[in-house]
């Protein structure tokens, strides 16, 4: 497969891993797309997604760096580590807090199971059933409480809250067109976890800002969040990036790419005795990738 996509030439992308396993040919692909779609003028950044402490590991980092620059990638410094950002997450957490745009969600996973088996036609988005909603209705004083007590608890977007204070949004798909953003299909979605400061949804919005992004080239498998996404970069005032999802590739047998492959992770392929160009060829991309002018 030889990828296809389009960027103006000049625009900042990043490619965005987990430093929780090694890189695979699906992780070059990524990769190598972001790289391109940055082009010869435009800046292509890294960015370590380290924010579950208990899968990341420094040595998977480390790998991350080798890996990439054996493929030929030149990445843009600095290099920014989202471990190191839990302070801007919590600010900017605050502030939809303040606005009364989250809520304390002191449920477990059983717990939402189980109220969700009873329900019997509970809402369903394309990631499965949405959280019901149980704690959106707790009161004030009962939230306070269970703050004060130190109750475990995530942080919730009150999602009906949030969409009427946002005109209707819409965002640019280079591959599939504009979208009307519909926020709706996550439903109150996590903006901070129980053991982790934040979720993948409020970092990637605000590390897209900070590092200036202009073209987010992820895999389609991340699609359907882009539509929450829109609606955080709204209530937060970021700017907006394009988008462009890529097609995500398979093994032999039709079956995604994932971490489990490992015969298939950078590392086996070199120890293979590959290249780094037919392992770039592997991911779709023939050619060199853009080096730094
Ligand atoms: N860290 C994410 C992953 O490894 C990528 C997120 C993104 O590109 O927005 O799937």
């Amino acid at each position: 497969m030889i990828a296809s996509f389009s960027s103006t030439g000049s625009d900042v992308s990043r490619f965005a891993p987990s430093p929780s396993g090694r890189l695979h040919l699906g992780h070059a692909h990524s990769a190598l797309f972001a790289a391109r779609a940055a082009g010869r003028q435009g800046r292509f950044l890294l960015r370590i997604e380290d924010i579950d402490a208990g899968r990341c590991r420094p040595e998977f980092e480390a790998a991350i760096y080798e890996d990439l620059a054996w493929l030929g990638l030149h990445w843009a410094q600095p290099v920014l580590r989202q471990s190191e950002r839990f302070a801007v997450y919590d600010a900017a957490l605050r502030r939809l807090e303040e606005r009364a745009l989250v809520y304390p969600c002191f449920c477990t996973r059983k717990e939402i199971a189980a109220e969700i088996a009873g329900a019997g036609a509970a809402p369903h988005g394309p990631e499965g059933p949405l959280y019901p909603g149980t704690c959106r209705s707790r009161s004030a004083s009962e939230r306070r409480r269970r703050l004060a007590a130190g109750d475990p608890h995530a942080w919730r977007l009150d999602l009906v809250r949030a969409v009427a204070e946002t005109p209707a949004l819409t965002w640019h798909d280079c591959g599939r067109g504009t979208q009307r953003a519909q926020p709706e299909l996550l439903g109150d979605a996590v903006l901070a976890r129980k053991d982790v400061p934040t979720s993948y949804h409020l970092a990637v919005v605000l590390d897209d800002a900070a590092q200036g992004v202009t073209l987010v080239t992820r895999g389609a498998d991340l699609f359907v969040t882009t539509h929450l996404h829109r609606l955080l970069q709204a209530l937060l005032d970021l700017p907006v990036p394009r988008w462009h999802h890529h097609d995500l590739l398979s093994d032999a047998k039709g079956r995604r790419l994932a971490k489990r492959h490992d015969a298939l992770s950078l590392a086996a392929l070199r120890e293979a005795g590959l290249s780094p160009a037919e392992v770039r060829a592997r991911a779709g991309f023939p050619e060199a990738p853009p080096s730094p002018s």
